[in-house]
């Protein structure tokens, strides 16, 4: 799930949230409770695992 930026517009406080990409969810300021914007770009995605494949392009099967 990406992790999105938001600033409040009223106090300047930066956060992060995470939500769906799909979603616009009204996000409030953790301090001062006003409506914060999304920032541009998000900054990460929590990846878990499963990252790599080898590939093993050499199938010998004359294995004798
Ligand atoms: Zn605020």
């Amino acid at each position: 799930m990406p992790i999105y930026r938001y600033t409040c517009e009223n106090c300047n406080h930066e956060f992060t949230v995470m939500h769906g990409m799909n979603e616009e969810p009204e996000i409030l300021c953790e301090k001062c409770g006003e409506k914060a914007k999304r920032s541009i770009g998000k900054i990460g995605i929590s990846f878990k695992g499963s990252g790599y494949y080898i590939t093993d392009s050499k199938s010998s099967d004359n294995k004798k």
